[in-house]
């Protein structure tokens, strides 16, 4: 069911979750389906047949299949009816957005112009710059592109070098500099620009392509997203008119960042999207191959690939939907017209900040991993340009790239955190302190046998959950503000809390597929035992490199011991229960959960 409370942003790391607050991609509503599925025929019917074509960057081709799309209302599901959107909860979006994922040059563009290309002059604009710009990027009648990197900023975005100054007669700002790396670049018609007024308020501007002193580079030479335009934007004396300041001179950071929350959360549904894909590719391919007398997929070694990639996408599925049901319940009821609606707007794609930059690097690693196996699946031809899953290998390397390198997104889970903690937003400090007293005065305790499988899972959890808590606890208290110095220590620690977020998601999406008697709950169950007993050891290993960093001697020692009492590895079989879902995915020659 939908939920109609949603929890604080950064919650999983110091509480249980609340199954009510947890929507699971099986409560998605037909209609959500049904869009999506037509979706998907648009994407295998209209657009992959043409990809050589796009990739060969053909004139207008990727323009025109973008306003094909907006005849779908694809561009307008996040714009609300009154500027001609359909206004979709975030969590149908999800949906459509997975299955747009099978052209990553499309995807890209098309996700270019509706996220970064509309949000922020929708969420920041004033009621004439909405009414001038969304209902035409909603149609399809401007494409939308957004300028924040430049040469010498990329990840350090804030330290953009572009300068805006006052005209003489006081009517434009007259920007100077060039923007680097701006997707939809070659062929749009607004651009969201980031610069400094008098070289030191960082600003965005509303830039049309045709005002004088703007200027489009040559499209880059990529890796992959061949079919998407990647171009500089070149601004010589370029002249805005004041009235296109977006939001206000100074507060240029509001639409520069909290556009890109949402945009991390995109990477995460894109990469379980084509995952999807891979999977379908891959176990039709490995059925055929025969080797050695028998078909491929017959291999331990091809079904432990099978296995692996699957269970990463139910995980990864149990994530976005969770989060996407969360934005649901902080986007609805805000009116875009009312008074302080754009504070809104920001809270709302704020609040999940640690989550959106864990499913960032989570979701774009699951996708890395799943190509990667894809491709090894289809042995030499899988490296050749005739089989789908080459191109598929170079689209997927740029989601550790953009909206963020997965580097910075680790730093933000803690950094966000942190600053949460400061701000009394969320009780770190005191989950940590509880914690500590209660490994003082208590005696180790042993894990419960013959548990119930879930609830032994959900021991699991709590045991991660604590551990990440110590080990950040820990690390807070040996260096204090230093220790965002430490940042191998710090990534480790993000990977532990993306590994707790994962598993709890898993997790709870299991609780619910056993509430409702769903077939697919003993594969579920084997999925999530498999990520939950690799996980646990994964998550010792990163605890072990945070505490041998930040302790020596005797203080080093106590916080091993205290690690192993708070995280016992699940025993579990994990060769027979890949298998298991290994041949689910073969039987199915798809994911085998939806
Ligand atoms: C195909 C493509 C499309 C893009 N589209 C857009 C777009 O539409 N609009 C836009 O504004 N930008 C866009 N970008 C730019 C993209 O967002 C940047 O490339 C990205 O933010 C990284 O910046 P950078 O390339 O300057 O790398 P750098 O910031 O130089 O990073 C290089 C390496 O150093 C690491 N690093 C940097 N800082 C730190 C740190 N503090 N701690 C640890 N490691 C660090 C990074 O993780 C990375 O591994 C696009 C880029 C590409 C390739």
């Amino acid at each position: 069911m939908q939920p109609t409370t949603a929890p604080i942003g950064g919650a999983f790391l110091i509480e249980d979750a609340k199954i009510e607050e947890t929507l699971t991609a099986e409560e998605l509503p037909a209609e959500a389906r049904l869009m999506a599925k037509t979706v998907e025929d648009f994407l295998r019917k209209e657009v992959l047949p043409l990809a050589a074509r796009t990739e060969a960057h053909e004139e207008g081709l990727m323009k025109s299949l973008i306003k094909k799309a907006a005849a779908l209302g694809l561009l307008s599901t996040s714009i609300p009816e009154k500027y001609d959107g359909l206004d979709l909860p975030k969590s149908h979006n999800a949906l459509l957005a997975e299955k747009l994922s099978l052209d990553a040059s499309f995807s890209v563009s098309l996700g270019a112009h509706t996220s970064i290309g509309t949000l922020p002059v929708l969420y920041f604009g004033t009621p004439d710059q909405r009414q001038k710009y969304v209902p035409k990027l909603a149609s399809g009648e401007l494409i939308g592109a957004f300028c924040l990197s430049e040469a010498n900023s990329g990840s350090d975005a804030l330290a953009a070098q572009t300068k805006a100054t006052l005209s003489p007669d006081g009517k434009h700002y007259l920007l100077n500099g060039t923007k680097m790396w701006t997707t939809n670049g070659g062929f749009a018609d607004l651009y969201t620009i980031f610069a400094k007024v008098d070289g030191e308020h960082f600003t965005a501007f509303l830039v049309e392509r045709n005002y004088p002193g703007v200027s489009v580079g040559k499209e880059e030479h990529k890796l992959g997203i061949k079919g998407s335009s990647t171009c500089r934007i070149i601004l010589d004396n370029a002249e805005v008119p004041v009235e296109n300041v977006l939001g206000e001179i100074g507060k240029g950071h509001r639409p520069a960042l909290y556009s890109l929350n949402i945009g991390r959360f995109s990477i995460g549904v894109g990469g379980l999207g084509y995952s999807k894909e891979a999977i379908k590719i891959s176990s039709k391919y490995a059925k055929q191959r025969v080797q050695f007398g028998k078909p491929i997929a017959e291999f331990g070694l091809m079904q432990h690939k099978f296995g692996e990639m699957a269970l990463q996408c139910f995980v990864l599925e149990s994530m976005v939907y969770r989060i996407g049901g969360w934005f649901d319940v902080r986007f609805g009821g805000i009116e875009i017209d009312d008074e302080g609606a754009a504070d809104k707007y920001r809270a709302a794609s704020e609040e999940y900040s640690i989550e959106c930059a864990i499913m960032k690097f989570f979701g774009s690693e699951v996708l890395d991993y799943v190509v990667d196996e894809g491709l090894q699946i289809h042995g030499g031809f899988g490296y050749t340009e005739e089989f789908p899953m080459a191109r598929a290998y170079r689209d997927a390397r740029i989601n550790r790239i953009f909206e963020g390198t997965n580097e910075i997104n680790r730093l933000t889970v803690l950094d966000q955190a942190f600053r949460r903690a400061l701000k009394g937003r969320l009780a770190l400090p005191q989950a940590a302190t509880k914690l500590k007293d209660t490994i003082l005065s208590a005696s180790p305790s042993l894990p419960e046998l013959n548990l119930d499988p879930i609830d032994e899972i959900g021991g699991w959890v709590q045991q991660i959950r604590n551990a990440t808590l110590y080990a950040a606890g820990q690390s807070y208290e040996a260096l204090g503000q230093n220790l965002i110095e430490k940042q191998e220590v710090v990534a480790a620690i993000a990977d532990m809390a993306a590994s707790l977020f994962a598993l709890e998601s898993g997790w709870l999406r299991l609780q619910k597929l056993k509430i409702a008697g769903s077939s697919k709950f003993e594969l579920a169950l084997s999925a999530v035992q498999v990520f939950g007993a690799d996980v646990s050891a994964k998550v010792e290993q990163w605890g072990r490199v945070v505490l041998c960093a930040i302790s020596e001697g005797d203080a080093r020692r106590v916080n091993m011991s205290i690690l192993r009492r708070l995280l016992k590895i699940p025993l579990v079989d994990t060769v027979t229960l890949r298998r298991q879902i290994a041949s689910a995915v073969l039987d199915a020659e798809a994911y085998p959960w939806l």
